[in-house]
């Protein structure tokens, strides 16, 4: 047993953060706004490219929430939502009063179906007599969803899309970025995915007036008046000075922990090459091109004679954190009543899949010893 717990995916500092947070105490600037975050927003956007906008928030979730508000989802309206993701996807759906629908994923990405998205729109555009108001799409765990074939039913219905790009920065498809291809893209620097502000996210605009109004929301809604004027419903979403200089210099590691994430899901993957019944989930085709944010595996029960939970429970007990896949939202308690369209492959996933260590603290020795403790398990 590894005396060091091995764990999913935590936060790396390249060592140039605290640089930035002391200039922000020096200069006093120890608030929400000031000069780390103007610099982190500009760097994300050199980052995302041309014609793409970032406000710099203070989680993804909160990203995701501005993004429906800014698509105009209000109370009564219907959303299509990817259903097996994380649930800051789909719960400021109803921050917003609206409906979450759900949809199943493909077998390739295990990210949204198109047939299901199309047979959804035309459904629910027969019962309601309304188009839903915008699809939700997830890169989950890192993998890029099927954007070609998403993107042309969007633009045949005329449903704008929030991309939900938090698992994803870097990931890229068809050699374009994730979260650069929706109306709105998402991105969170959570303590646990590529970079970290330790807590943080950024909405990704498709213009600068956008972006205004993404920080008018994020900043109370407050008008601009000398004294304190409010004609809309605001929220207290933005980034701190202090957190956007943990971001800037995380943003000097991004493509080394891209890289890093990468290449323990390529030595995942000759591991359990010869072993039967246990698979890497990889790009489906050259068009894709995960960051393998968490590298996941899929265990045939089957074939190897145990099952993910036995998996999950033997790592655990030598110290080693693994994790279910995302239950799907449409299989969530509090989604209960939910409308859903479904087709077998999110709800397969979740009872047979395990995400595995993955994060710049894991060493190419580290999956060495998580791939013989995995074997263990294996009675066939
Ligand atoms: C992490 C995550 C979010 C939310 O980001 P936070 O910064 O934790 O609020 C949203 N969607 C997905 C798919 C995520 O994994």
């Amino acid at each position: 047993m590894t005396n060091r717990r091995i764990h999913l995916c935590l936060a790396r500092m390249s060592g140039t953060e605290q640089t930035y947070v002391q200039e922000a105490f020096d200069t006093n600037w120890v608030v929400p706004l000031g000069p780390n975050v103007d610099a982190f927003e500009k760097e994300l956007e050199k980052y995302t490219g041309e014609g793409r906008h970032i406000a710099a928030l203070s989680s993804g979730t909160a990203a995701v929430h501005l993004g429906l508000i800014l698509l105009g989802v209000t109370r009564g309206d219907e959303v299509l939502c990817q259903s097996w993701t994380f649930a800051a996807s789909a719960n400021p759906i109803v921050y917003q009063g609206a409906v979450p629908v759900f949809v199943d994923s493909e077998p390739d990405t295990w990210n949204l179906s198109p047939l299901l998205l199309e047979k959804a729109i035309r459904d629910r555009i027969r019962l309601t007599g309304r188009k839903p108001k915008a699809i939700v799409v997830v890169h989950v765990y890192g993998m890029p969803a099927p954007m070609d074939e998403i993107m042309q039913i969007a633009r045949q219905y005329e449903i704008p899309m929030l991309e939900d790009a938090a698992e994803a920065m870097g990931s890229r498809y068809d050699g374009r970025l994730c979260g650069t291809f929706g109306d709105y893209g998402v991105f969170s620097f959570n303590g646990n995915k590529m970079i970290t502000t330790s807590g943080g996210g950024a909405l990704i605009c498709p213009s600068s007036e956008a972006k205004k109004q993404a920080l008018f929301y994020a900043t109370q809604a407050r008008e601009p008046y000398p004294y304190y004027q409010h004609e809309q419903i605001g929220y207290n979403y933005r980034m701190s000075n202090i957190c956007a200089g943990i971001g800037r210099g995380q943003m000097t590691v991004l493509e080394d922990h891209i890289a890093h994430h990468r290449r323990l899901a390529a030595l995942y993957n000759e591991a359990f090459r010869e072993i039967d019944g246990i698979s890497v989930h990889l790009n489906p085709s050259e068009q894709y091109d995960s960051n393998y944010w968490l590298t996941t595996i899929v265990i045939d029960s089957g074939r190897t004679g145990t099952d993910s939970e036995t998996v999950r429970q033997h790592l655990e007990s030598q110290n080693i954190e693994s994790r279910p896949l995302w239950k799907p939202m449409h299989l969530q308690p509090v989604y209960r009543d939910a409308p859903r369209y479904l087709n077998g492959v999110s709800e397969t996933l979740f009872p047979t899949g395990l995400c595995l260590p993955s994060g710049p603290c894991v060493s190419e020795e580290d999956v060495q010893t998580i791939v013989k403790e995995i074997k263990k398990c294996i009675r066939k």
